[in-house]
């Protein structure tokens, strides 16, 4: 029926969503698969090199059975190892179907049409694509040598800002703020602009002057920090992170939530893997170790390496034609090595390598050598 084909394709009738969502640039995860490779080592996406813990295994099987019934949608007892893990209050932990969930919510709580949503410039992309969703502005501030820069970001505060991204230590950077520079973030901040403290990669940092912030939560209105299971806990898959907010806030982030954000198998998953820190210990230790190792190898081939806080390093590239990032990833590539690509991000020159299995790292160094050499 011609009539209806000219009717669903005509682009005046054809449903049309709200203003800015068609400038969302969807986000691109990092490949998982080469063409022509059975295969592959993946570095691209910051994933725990050691997996999950097997007591986090054990808890999902054995969830599994009961999967007819519906997940405790307070995720109770989930919190309450939470809490009892970090020394929290439990009331103030609100669960997530990743932390990226609760980056959404509290774009759709606290910012709509007309609004600003602040961020630093080699912040994590979800921030903007969260603010676009809800047809606010993302606002980004520079950085100063790729650490977020207090004052540029507090200059950029207008009475439209409604929320204030930080992810520390940030991705993909891998650099981060200290305590002083995030009290000092806070107390330049107006109270009604949210403070979002994405802390992912806390369990990574082995600095005293770090802290993910859930001090800050218990004394201010306005500070809220955000947890996740998907890096050192090996639980990306299983889609689980938290928040830990204001009793106002986890007030608000309740309400507009879906009730049952967050499955059984992720909520036992969860239980177990906060039972297990000698695996976290485990991790952290094979972090620290190859880590320093490959900052080391690639410092040795004369490339530009930061002094990464996380599980990942960025490596930066001459600009040559031939020796740039662009022609270091495709030659990975070619030997089965998936490493991230940060023109997305504003750093066209560099590639993000997560540090994974001492192998992987050895084979992604040796690739390296011959490339540059
Ligand atoms: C990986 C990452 C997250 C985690 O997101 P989930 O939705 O919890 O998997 C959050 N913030 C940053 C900066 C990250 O790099």
């Amino acid at each position: 029926m011609p009539e209806t084909t000219a009717i669903k394709d005509d682009p005046v009738t054809a449903p049309r969503p709200r203003p800015g969502i068609l400038e969302i640039a969807p986000y691109v995860g990092g490949e998982s698969a080469v063409p022509g490779r059975d295969r592959v080592i993946k570095l691209a996406s910051n994933e725990s090199a050691l997996g999950p813990s097997p007591a986090a295994v054990a808890a999902m099987a054995a969830a599994a059975g009961t999967m007819h019934r519906y997940p405790d949608g307070h995720c109770t007892d989930l919190r309450r190892a939470l809490a009892d893990r970090h020394g929290l209050d439990p009331d103030r932990i609100v669960c997530g179907a990743g932390s990226d969930e609760l980056i959404s919510l509290l774009c759709r709580a606290y910012a709509g049409p007309g609004d600003q949503v602040l961020y630093s410039r080699h912040g994590f992309l979800m921030y903007p694509i969260s603010a676009r969703t809800v047809g606010a502005e993302p606002v980004a501030a520079p950085e100063r040598d790729l650490i977020a820069d207090v004052d540029a970001l507090l200059a950029r505060v207008t009475k439209h800002t409604r929320l204030l991204f930080l992810a520390n230590p940030n991705n993909p950077t891998g650099t981060y703020l200290t305590s002083d520079a995030l009290e000092r973030l806070r107390a330049g901040l107006p109270e009604r602009v949210v403070l979002v403290l994405d802390a992912a990669y806390d369990e990574y940092v082995d600095r005293p002057d770090y802290q993910a912030g859930e001090r800050l939560v218990e004394t201010c209105p306005n500070v809220v920090v955000t947890r996740t299971f998907s890096k050192i806990y090996g639980l990306g898959g299983v889609r689980l992170g938290w928040a830990y907010a204001p009793a106002a806030v986890a007030d608000v982030l309740n309400r507009i939530r879906n009730p049952f954000n967050v499955s059984s198998p992720a909520q036992q998953a969860g239980i177990a893997a906060l039972s297990d820190q000698a695996f976290v210990d485990r991790a952290r230790h094979h972090n620290v170790t190859w880590r320093a190792w490959t900052t080391d190898a690639l410092r040795g081939l004369g490339l530009q390496v930061g002094d990464s806080v996380c599980n990942f390093v960025l490596v930066r590239f001459p600009a040559a034609d031939g020796r740039d990032a662009a022609a270091a990833d495709a030659f990975l590539k070619d030997r089965g090595i998936i490493v991230r690509r940060m023109d997305a991000y504003g750093l066209p020159d560099a590639l993000r390598i997560s540090i994974g299995l001492a192998e992987e790292m050895q084979a992604c160094v040796a690739a390296l050598t011959e490339f540059v050499g």
